[in-house]
């Protein structure tokens, strides 16, 4: 083997961020930590950058690189590593031409343009920034193919289902013999409360992932099930996919991630404990296979494996995101904003969590669906429901 490989991480201090340098941590021989992203939590970046050494530490404004810097300096790693500032920076660390491998682990629409960024530079790419690929589906596909980029899913049910196609994304799913992909969801911590509770479900509770420690944003989108939604989307991306060809199903024990259900009544499933390792490992690693740290799954003890059909009563925000699958175009982009800032309403305890979905539907009502044909119509059209969603809280004066 050649040198280790250097891997970009961007949102290196985030759920995904520290799981990923944990696994690359454990195989020294293989992987390098290159550079190193972060944008709020800067102890932890600090310390993050005593222990991988990277050539690269990105952070968010002159005061944060500085602080950094000296610590750097009284460590004696100011000529190791060097702290670049703002968004440009990501996109630079993400396409560096000494860069093998990037994990695109940044929360939200702001990971797009580093994601691509990668993707552009024809990287191998893991991808845990799903936003990024739902709000611009087909371009950010079409960038994979013409830049000869590698894709790798880290969301677990993707990645489970990656592992149970018989080859890479971008095939004809009937021509391999799919009838399904069933997409595996835990329901979320609200899964059995009583219906009338929820108005009152506060940013503490929705977080309160009953299998899976995740970052707040995600934490509630698994409460509210936008995040199935936005995994729906995803599939159809990565797969090759339509809408009514992924099939939802609530498997509250997360112990297998998904499955594909084939023509001859095979169902391939990938199982596992519910830890980030194990996708981030196989996508590191694929073809091969490392050791992610994760402990052998014990089925006994697990005992029994449950299956529920999904209730859109309960979780409206699923039928809103197969909607804006269906309809395509733009749709997608603006379910995803409008999402990102009813969340940031619901945990700043503006609106109610019961609101999230209302928002959600007011914002898609409110603009024709349109093609997408560009980046800038993608983030044009970001804006557009943001600003929807904005006067949508004002006019509630919240
Ligand atoms: P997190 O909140 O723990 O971490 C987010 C990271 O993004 C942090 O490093 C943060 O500093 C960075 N970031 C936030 N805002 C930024 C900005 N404006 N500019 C630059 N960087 C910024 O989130 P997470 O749980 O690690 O999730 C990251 C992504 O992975 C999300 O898209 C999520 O949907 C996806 N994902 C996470 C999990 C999980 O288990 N946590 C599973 C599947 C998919
Ligand atoms: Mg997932």
């Amino acid at each position: 083997m050649g040198h280790p490989l250097r891997v970009t991480v961007l949102g290196a201090t985030g759920s995904i961020g520290l799981s990923t340098l944990d696994v690359i941590g454990r195989h020294p021989e293989r992987y390098q930590a290159f550079a190193l992203t972060g944008f709020s939590r800067m102890a932890e970046l600090a310390k993050l950058c005593l222990v991988h050494r990277p050539r690269y530490a990105v952070v968010p404004d002159e005061t944060n690189a500085a602080l950094l810097r000296d610590t750097l300096s009284e460590a004696g790693l100011n000529a190791v590593t060097e702290v670049l500032v703002g968004a440009d920076a990501l996109c630079q660390v993400a396409s560096h031409t000494d860069v093998d491998v990037v994990m695109a682990a940044i929360v939200g629409a702001v990971g797009l343009k580093p994601t691509l960024a990668a993707v552009q530079a024809g990287k191998r790419v893991l991808l845990a920034n799903k936003e990024a690929l739902v709000m611009s589906g087909a371009l950010f596909m079409q960038a994979v193919k013409e830049n000869q980029a590698l894709l790798l899913p880290i969301d677990s049910e993707h990645n489970a289902i990656f592992q149970c196609l018989p080859t890479q994304q971008g095939n004809d799913l009937r021509a391999l013999g799919v009838r399904r992909i069933l997409l595996t969801a835990s329901g979320g911590p609200f899964r059995t409360w009583p219906l009338e509770a929820l108005a009152q479900a506060s940013p503490e509770q929705a977080c309160a992932h009953p299998n899976w420690s995740m970052g707040r944003k995600i934490s509630v989108d698994s409460a509210s099930m936008m995040n199935k939604g936005l995994e729906l989307i995803e599939a159809c991306w990565l797969f090759n996919a339509r809408p009514d060809q992924v099939e939802v199903v609530i498997h509250p024990q997360s112990v297998i991630h998904s499955m594909v259900d084939y023509v001859d009544g095979s169902v391939l499933a990938q199982l596992g404990n519910p830890d980030m390792r194990t996708p981030i490992a196989h996508a590191l690693a694929w073809p091969e296979r490392v050791d992610s740290g994760v402990s052998p799954l014990d089925l006994i003890r697990i005992g029994h494996l449950e299956f529920e059909t999904p209730d859109e009563v309960r979780f409206p925000c699923l039928a809103l995101a197969r909607q804006a699958a269906e309809a395509g175009g733009i749709a997608p982009a603006m379910l995803n904003a409008a999402n990102e800032v009813a969340v940031a309403a619901f945990l700043d305890q503006r609106i109610r969590f019961t609101q999230i979905p209302i928002l959600i539907a007011q914002v898609l009502e409110s603009e024709a669906i349109t093609a997408a044909t560009s980046l800038d119509d993608v983030l044009l059209a970001d804006r557009v429901a943001r600003q929807h969603a904005e006067r949508w809280l004002q006019q509630r004066n919240l």
